[in-house]
């Protein structure tokens, strides 16, 4: 999605694996409407989770000897870890979390000052050293998604570049496991609907008002503000905002929540946004589409039920 806005004449995917669910991964990559052409790396350094100082010793050999103009990847956790790498191995200055692309592809858009200004930056002329890429991450939230079907790309596979293998034979760290929460609700930065409860609930053992509204919503998504993670109500991966995620959902529901700037930096580009607070002069009604200032012990439930006999 976020080669769209560049402008690109050509869009080559990197898929880069150790194992056989990469080949599953590149024909994905293929389908994509806007793909030219998918460029496949295996190599025993590569094993799924790609670890990002051998993940960007390939990338960079390989976006250097490929060409490309740019190297865009999405900011997610594993991004961060890995375009900085690979930038830092190019010598260039890596411009991270893109909101727009502008001038065709030489301007990038970008949050600061936790989301409430928007910088537009331009790399300095000379300032990506011949022959190198740019290098940006973009926040995916802010890019339309191409439907999952309908290109054609071919699918090619690269050689391992020397750089890689000397990566691998440098590697510090070693992956040893990966706890996730298999849960059964959609993924919170891609879910359409987030519902998200703050510390107006006062306790873990009231958060199931929040889940049962997101049931009643079609099994939406559920988050949280900082403060109800830190006081246990749920778990940690739940936090939206600035050190949290960073979501952009048709519908976010805010039960409970003040809207502090931190926690508004991560969902006020949701597309209508409904606030529950008994507190009147609360800021999340500031960037409320509708609010309803009232005792969410009452409003939740009853909501919650009037949605579920509206959906039925
Ligand atoms: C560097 C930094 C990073 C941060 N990052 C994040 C972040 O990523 N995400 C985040 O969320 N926060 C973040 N914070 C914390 C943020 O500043 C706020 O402290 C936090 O968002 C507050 O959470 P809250 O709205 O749930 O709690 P509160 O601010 O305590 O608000 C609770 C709200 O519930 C309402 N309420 C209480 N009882 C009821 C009731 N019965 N019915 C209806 N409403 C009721 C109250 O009126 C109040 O508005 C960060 C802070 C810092 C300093």
């Amino acid at each position: 999605a976020g080669a769209a806005g560049l402008g690109a004449a050509r869009v080559d995917v990197l898929v880069m694996g150790g194992d056989a669910g990469a080949e599953g991964d590149a024909s994905a990559a293929a389908k994509l409407p806007g793909v030219d052409k998918v460029v496949t790396l295996s190599h025993s350094a590569l094993s799924s989770p790609v670890q990002p100082e051998t993940g960007a010793a390939a990338l960079a050999a390989l976006a250097a000897s490929g060409g490309y103009s740019h190297v865009v990847c999405a900011s997610t956790s594993w991004g961060k870890g890995l375009l900085p790498r690979a930038a830092a191995l190019a010598g260039v200055q890596p411009v991270t979390d893109v909101v727009r692309f502008d001038e065709g592809g030489d301007a990038f858009v970008r949050p600061i000052y936790a989301g409430n200004a928007l910088e537009t930056v331009r790399y300095a002329q000379g300032a990506v050293p011949e022959g190198q890429p740019k290098y940006i991450s973009v926040r995916t939230t802010a890019f339309e998604a191409v439907p999952a079907e309908g290109g054609a790309a071919g699918v090619e596979a690269a050689a391992g570049p020397a750089e890689l293998e000397a990566a691998a034979e440098e590697q510090a760290s070693e992956f040893v496991s990966a706890e996730t929460s298999a849960g059964e609700r959609p993924d919170l930065g891609t879910a359409s609907v987030v519902v998200s409860g703050g510390r107006g609930l006062k306790s873990g053992d009231n958060f199931h008002l929040v889940e049962e509204l997101a049931d009643a919503l079609g099994g939406a998504a559920v988050g949280a503000s900082r403060a109800a993670v830190d006081a246990g109500f749920c778990a940690n991966d739940m936090q939206v905002g600035q050190t949290g995620k960073i979501v952009a959902p048709d519908l976010y529901v805010a039960v409970g929540i003040s809207g502090a700037i931190q926690h508004v930096a991560g969902m006020k580009d949701s597309k209508v946004v409904v606030a529950i607070n008994k507190d009147g002069e609360a800021p999340i009604f500031e960037v409320a589409d509708y609010g309803l200032k009232a005792d969410l012990f009452e409003a939740v439930p009853e909501l919650a039920e009037k949605v579920k006999a509206a959906r039925a």
